[in-house]
């Protein structure tokens, strides 16, 4: 299917189906009631094939361009009907599972990943390791026809939902750094697996603390082959920048026409808005190409770093604005709206750390585009 015939067959679907697709709550709602909402709208967006499309037939996908995926999760953001935040987990985890799982584990667990039936985690940053990946010590030894997992990962996001988990392990010794480390698909259900939601100041307990206590995982869950984990995550990072990323932009432009509608008027002024509307353009110009490289078959790399920069650049001084205009319900109101804009004010802090932080991107920028040398 052709993008403009998928567009406007999907937004006649989401018309005529707006009531039942509905979040029950006003808001952003609990974490828990946002987690039902997304596998509402994901069954029943799978159900009806629209998930499908963008995805190869041997996933259980109906094939097409991912353009139509990069349509889908921003007209289920447009309308309010999921948090950009866990629909693009699927985004992320997704072409990783194509890629680097047996065919035929990515034919079994894929479909159920897109229909909703269930969520995936990603664990790779630890206590001691967030920015220097190739630090990271979660050991994995061989143990006959498996893997015995023991370590801890931090700050994983969902974990508490997931039932299954793109894990970074240690199979190499301490020196081997990005060339001892295995990447397994792990089974979050596996006895010695200890899951601790983390509360965040912005109110969901949206990441955890992960610990794997001799954690069997069989050998054929593992992605690529034993020592090639580095290569599952280089190739896995761009994708948290991409149409995930444009999902984000999608919830980013409805916030800013809701700020219009909620502030008054002098206490925003044109060239404020004017200067937010730019920063949303641009990040919306280079995403869009981001979309159309992939589309492409283009190999997504470092230079997504810069859709990264440019979206967490623009998503706080969405909300700096939000945090100026709306002042007083940011900060003390306790109505729906005023709670919603909150959590969100708060979350915008966290753009320039989630998916690498602001100071790693423009490194990557440097060092890798701009060929501007090592770090002293
Ligand atoms: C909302 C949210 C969701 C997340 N979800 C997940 C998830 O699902 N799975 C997962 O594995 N991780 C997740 N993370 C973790 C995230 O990837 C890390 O927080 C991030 O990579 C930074 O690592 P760190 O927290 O260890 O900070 P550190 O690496 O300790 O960095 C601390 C500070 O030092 C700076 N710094 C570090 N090294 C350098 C350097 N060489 N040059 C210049 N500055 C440097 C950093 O920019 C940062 O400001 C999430 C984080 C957030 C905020």
């Amino acid at each position: 299917m052709e993008l403009d015939e998928f567009r406007s067959a999907l937004d006649a679907w989401l018309d005529a189906h707006a009531a039942e697709l509905a979040p029950p709550f006003e808001g952003t709602g609990t974490l828990d009631e946002q987690m039902a909402q997304l596998a509402k709208v994901k069954g029943a967006a799978y159900d009806a094939g629209w998930t499908r499309w963008g995805w190869p037939e041997r996933v259980g996908g109906l094939g097409g361009s991912p353009l139509l995926r990069g349509y889908l999760g921003e007209a289920l953001t447009l309308r309010g009907l999921v948090d950009p935040g866990g629909y693009s987990m699927v985004e992320v985890l997704a072409p990783t599972m194509i890629d680097y799982a047996r065919p035929e584990l990515a034919a079994e667990m894929v479909p159920r990943l897109l229909r909703g039936e269930e969520l995936w985690c990603q664990g790779f940053s630890e206590p001691g390791t967030g920015s220097n990946l190739a630090a990271l010590a979660c050991r994995a030894v061989r143990d006959g026809d498996a893997w015995r997992v023991t370590g801890q990962k931090v700050w994983t996001s969902f974990a508490q939902y997931a039932q299954r988990c793109v894990l970074l392990t240690r199979t190499g010794p301490p020196e081997s750094a990005h060339r001892g480390i295995t990447a397994m698909f792990v089974d979050m259900a596996t006895p010695g697996i200890t899951v601790r939601p983390l509360g965040t100041m912005h109110g969901g307990a949206e990441f955890c603390e992960v610990f794997f206590d001799d954690v069997s995982v069989p050998l054929d869950r593992t992605l690529g082959e034993e020592g090639q984990g580095w290569s599952v995550a280089m190739d896995l990072l761009p994708f948290e920048r991409s149409t995930a990323l444009w999902h984000r932009t999608a919830f980013l432009n409805r916030r800013l026409e809701q700020l219009l509608i909620d502030a008054s008027s002098d206490s925003l002024s044109a060239a404020e808005i004017g200067d937010v509307f730019v920063q949303l353009f641009a990040l919306r110009a280079r995403s869009r190409g981001t979309q159309h490289r992939m589309a492409a078959g283009e190999r997504l790399g470092p230079e997504t770093s810069i859709d990264k920069i440019l979206l967490a650049t623009t998503e706080q001084a969405l909300f700096d604005l939000v945090g100026a205009a709306l002042a007083e319900d940011v900060a003390l109101g306790d109505d729906t709206a005023a709670e919603q804009w909150r959590a969100q004010y708060l979350y915008s802090r966290a753009a320039t750390i989630y998916g690498g932080s602001a100071e790693i991107q423009r490194n990557i920028v440097a060092r890798r585009l701009l060929d501007l040398g090592a770090e002293a």
